[in-house]
């Protein structure tokens, strides 16, 4: 999991609707990567079921990387099983595949995913990318394809 230029996406559903999700997954050839806990709630289009439908491969659930808590020695949020979630989440972006983070949370800085991505930029070097995003900002190059 040691790319360079290698960017990873995150999404929080709320407030945004399937086809900004949609859009994201063709423009930029992504999977999704659900970190959700259970893979439900109130808005059906984003369910499993749905979603697995939907996007077919390009929908993966990797529970391992949804949000088990916090540690109490270092303040720490922590996911289920992070060797076993990254290990799954690099057999995906192995070949460079473009993956995106998704959870329900609008607000990113009350989300996992936020957490999650910065360690994987720690870590692997990756970029981070939160979306929907309104039209690129200078800066953002990474937006423009
Ligand atoms: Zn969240």
């Amino acid at each position: 999991m040691d790319q360079v230029d290698y960017t990873v996406y995150t999404f929080g559903f709320d407030g945004n609707s399937i086809k900004d999700l949609e859009s994201a997954v063709r423009r930029l050839g992504a999977t999704i990567i659900d970190i959700r806990m259970e893979p439900y709630g109130p808005s059906k289009v984003f369910n499993r079921p749905q979603l697995q439908n939907q996007f077919g491969a390009r929908y993966v659930w990797i529970k391992e990387l949804s949000w088990d808590g916090i540690c109490q020695d270092c303040g720490r949020v922590e996911v289920k099983d992070i060797d076993l979630g990254a290990r799954k989440l690099g057999s995906i972006t192995a070949d460079g595949t473009p993956v995106i983070l998704l959870c329900a949370c609008e607000n990113i800085d009350e989300c996992h995913r936020n957490d999650l991505a910065k360690q994987l930029n720690e870590e692997c070097g990756w970029k981070i990318c939160h979306l929907p995003q309104p039209v690129a900002k200078s800066g953002d190059l990474f937006l423009d394809n």
